[in-house]
């Protein structure tokens, strides 16, 4: 058993507890167990022969037989005798937002609710709201929760996805096998169902002893190689610990461009390119391009698509049809790229809830080779988060005029983000915002008031004149909250005429806007920003998530983005 496993037992035995209604202090050493079995290295085979287990902080008698039980034999009596109390159902329950371990067991003992697809009917026919107790409100809040976490239930947001998979990729070229990622994650899908690399290698190479001692190494894995071959799929296929699987194909070089291809997807794109392929004469035989029975080597995508005759079209872009035709009609598909952008403008400082110095956030931008980067702290009402007044403003507007003289190869722009309070108005007077350079103004609170006023808030913030930017506006966070879109045609018409920018969201729990949202915007002619929100120096290298998931994936070009401008141009284009 992988020690992640037995972690992953015992939280579920605690959250059978907790949901029963234990005493909380026996509940947590359940959590406190599986930390430390997670955050160690011990030999737990050994340990748990040997009665050893103890010594491990947070296991104690109680629940040392029990973790002894799940190492030697993989399985627990105790979860299966709990699981007669408490259905196992109820532990998908309480994933869902508005729903804690004590309403999970209301709704079991009220309407015999034991998992999701009993909620789901339990919502449809409108029974949540006459449980003592929810009612209508909760009901609400309940439905929106579950169609939130359905989407992402089986998923990994691309941005854990992408370092875990570039991670293998390296290790690979360590061990001379080259690799790229393709599938969801090559074309940018914002939680991925799978992991999918396609490395040029033969079963063989990859069957070599030091190239299986790295990937376990690197996957932590301890499953054998060869049981991992799924013929079907001609794929390595592993289970890990992320929840979603990974799986490793193979390519020969000359057949590198085509199953590139074929292994990016989706399905749709690659049975219509094979059509298109076919009236040249070629067709696909087994991840092989065969033409007069013979098999053409193609080494790379590029390769293919001028055999084709079709302009490159980007993966993040292979799920509309419309850019084929475009593409096939010898129109080139012009994306916004990471290189094109030339400043952030939503970070945050040590000034509020960032971990960095503004003199380090600036040294991270020049890194980065940008002309300009907005400092934007918190003027906010939540009351973990420290924010600034008027009198830090101006204390933090010296410090950027310091970093301005030692650092005259970048721009430096005071900002802030600022509380969109829930009439609308800003939590920063006019006369405050209009000293700033960049004003970034977001929703922080109340989110779960009617979805209209979120819109409304939104657009009497984008009126304005002083708000440069809405941030992250949906308030959305993947497989948490589904965030409010409703009446934002609204939004996006002001938003154009009024000449303020409606961010895309790089952080990677966020995409807001996302990719449909994006698509719209741009149609209603209003522009926009890509900004990471970074809280330190590393997150401002999430940039590339809002350019490939959203803006990208939405067929933006950069013009559709301001801060692909320079400076001079930038200026130009934002509010006076
Ligand atoms: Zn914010
Ligand atoms: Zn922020």
């Amino acid at each position: 058993m992988h020690k992640y496993e037995i972690a992953h037992m015992l939280r579920k035995i605690g959250t059978l507890l907790e949901i029963k209604g234990e005493d909380p202090f026996k509940v947590r050493s359940y959590e406190r167990a599986a930390q430390s079995i997670e955050q160690g290295s011990f030999d737990l085979e050994t340990m748990a022969r040997e009665g050893r287990l103890r010594e491990i902080p947070g296991i104690g008698a109680n629940l040392e037989p029990k973790i002894r039980e799940m190492i030697l034999t993989g399985t627990s009596s105790y979860l299966e005798e709990l699981s007669e109390e408490v259905p196992l159902g109820l532990l998908d329950l309480v994933k869902v937002p508005g729903i804690g371990p004590k309403t999970a067991w209301l709704l079991y003992e009220t309407l015999n609710i034991d998992g999701l697809d009993a909620l789901e009917e339990a919502l449809q026919k409108n029974l949540i709201r006459h449980v003592p107790g929810l009612g209508r409100k909760r009901e609400e809040t309940i439905a929106r929760g579950l169609s939130e976490i359905k989407v992402f239930a089986d998923r990994l947001i691309l941005g854990l996805a992408m370092p875990v998979t570039q991670t293998l990729l390296d290790n690979f070229r360590e061990r001379t096998i080259r690799g790229i990622a393709v599938g969801e994650i090559r074309c940018y899908v914002e939680a991925v169902s799978t992991i999918d690399l396609l490395l040029m290698a033969s079963e063989e190479d990859l069957l070599k002893k030091e190239v299986l001692d790295g990937l376990r190494a690197s996957l932590k894995e301890e499953r054998t190689w060869l049981r991992a071959w799924d013929p079907k799929q001609r794929a390595f296929v592993f289970p890990t610990n992320l929840g979603v699987p990974l799986r490793i194909y193979m390519a020969q070089p000359e057949e590198f461009g085509l199953k590139t291809l074929l292994y990016t997807g989706p399905p749709e794109f690659n049975a219509w390119f094979e059509e298109m392929m076919r009236s040249k004469g070629y067709h696909f035989d087994e991840g092989k391009l065969v033409k007069d029975g013979q098999i053409v080597p193609v080494s790379s995508e590029a390769q293919l698509f001028s055999m084709a005759d079709i302009c490159f079209i980007p993966p993040e872009v292979r799920h509309r049809p419309e850019f084929w035709e475009k593409a096939a009609s010898g129109q080139p598909i012009d994306l916004v790229q990471l290189t094109d952008i030339k400043g952030d403008l939503h970070v945050h400082t040590n000034w509020s809830d960032g971990i960095a110095t503004v003199e380090q956030v600036v040294q991270k931008a020049l890194e980065l080779g940008y002309s300009y980067i907005a400092i934007s702290d918190h003027a906010t009402k939540i009351k973990v988060v420290k924010s600034l007044d008027v009198d830090k403003l101006e204390a933090q507007l010296e410090e950027i005029q310091e970093a301005s003289k030692k650092y005259p190869a970048i721009r430096i722009f005071s900002g802030v983000e600022v509380d969109i309070l829930k009439d609308g108005s800003l939590l920063l007077p006019d006369h405050v915002l209009s000293q700033l350079d960049v004003v970034v103004a977001s929703i922080h609170q109340d989110i779960e008031g009617s979805d209209y006023s979120v819109a409304d808030r939104l657009i009497s913030a984008a009126r304005n004149p002083n708000v440069d930017i809405i941030g992250h506006p949906t308030g959305r966070f993947l497989g948490r909250r589904a965030g409010s879109s409703k009446g934002f045609e609204k939004l996006f018409q002001v938003a154009a005429s009024e000449g303020t920018f409606l961010e895309i969201n790089a952080f990677p729990e966020r995409l807001d806007l996302s990719e449909p949202l994006a698509r719209e915007a741009a149609s209603a002619g209003a522009t926009m920003v890509v900004c990471t929100d970074a809280h330190s120096p590393e997150g401002m290298e999430d940039m590339v998530y809002g350019i490939g998931c959203c803006a990208r994936r939405a067929g933006l070009s950069a013009h559709a983005i301001a801060n692909t401008k320079d400076t001079e141009e930038f200026l130009k284009m934002k509010k006076p």
